[in-house]
């Protein structure tokens, strides 16, 4: 290729991203915030508000890994609802502020129904997210499955809401898995995807080759020991489709009302589309 990657074919692909996200596990989180400068947690933040979730919820967050996504679902979730039924027992039974906190101590009742399904190819991403989630204290609202976005293992009309952060450039055959995503979101459910985008200003892009290519790969190595697979990542960001024609294959599975955001200056951004 331009850079010198080797090229590899559809079917080597799948086997290629296990064995990446098989090695990188352990370090994934700490390797996101080495090599966005932690600006991977800004832009998650900003796809939930975008979802803007209600108590109730029924999530699916496909390549979920170790459970970035989900977390802040659980959180956003609790919050709202937290807030909801503060504001009505107030309202309600005249209660003070510090009665109505001595109620909510408990973390289990708080999400009204919401549920989080992460579903990812890779058990060892799953595994590590499972250990996150008992280390921080989550306990309900949280089922991990594993599977292939190509081929989910979930019902036709199941979902409120569908998401792939960081995920989609992963995967083989990106058509299947946006036809996957329409079959599985109920009539009404909405599809958001976060990934790696076209930078659209010419500083910035000069910039960012530099980085990709000369710091990302020798981070990788320095942190993790593994220099192929973060050569890989680059790679896959170079050949992602750019904002308007990802759009367009959104709109091709099927999706409706289908809008994309930029975020810092293109290098990543959010697709959202409408199964109406
Ligand atoms: N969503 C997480 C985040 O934003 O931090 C993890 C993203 S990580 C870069 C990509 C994830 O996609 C890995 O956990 C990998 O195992 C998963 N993945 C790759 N191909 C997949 C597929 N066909 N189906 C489901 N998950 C897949």
């Amino acid at each position: 290729t331009h850079f010198g990657f080797e090229t590899v074919s559809e079917e080597e692909k799948g086997g290629k991203v296990y064995h990446v996200f098989q090695s990188v596990a352990k370090k994934y989180d700490v390797m996101n915030d080495m090599m966005s400068l932690g600006i991977h947690r800004i832009w998650k933040d900003l796809l939930l508000w975008k979802m803007h979730p209600f108590p109730g919820t029924q999530l699916l967050d496909v390549a979920g890994g170790t459970g970035d996504i989900a977390f802040r679902f659980l959180n956003y979730i609790q919050a709202q609802h937290r807030g909801r039924q503060k504001r009505q027992l107030r309202a309600q039974q005249n209660l003070s502020w510090e009665e109505i906190a001595k109620k909510y101590q408990n973390e289990e009742d708080s999400l009204g129904g919401s549920q989080v399904v992460i579903c990812d190819i890779n058990k060892e991403m799953l595994k590590v997210g499972k250990q996150k989630a008992q280390a921080q204290g989550y306990k309900a609202g949280l089922a991990w499955i594993l599977g292939d976005a190509e081929e989910l293992p979930f019902d036709d009309d199941k979902f409120d809401v569908y998401t792939i952060a960081f995920g989609i450039r992963n995967v083989t055959h990106i058509d299947r898995a946006l036809q996957e995503a329409h079959r599985v979101l109920k009539p009404g459910g909405r599809f958001l995807c976060l990934e790696f985008s076209q930078v659209n200003n010419p500083l910035i892009s000069r910039l960012y080759d530099l980085y990709s290519f000369q710091v990302i790969p020798v981070l990788g190595e320095v942190i993790a020991g593994d220099w192929k697979s973060y050569q890989y990542l680059v790679e896959s960001i170079r050949k992602f489709p750019p904002q308007e024609e990802f759009k367009e294959m959104i709109e091709d599975a099927g999706f409706q009302k289908v809008s994309y955001e930029s975020l810092t200056s293109g290098i990543v951004a959010i697709h959202s589309g409408f199964k109406l």
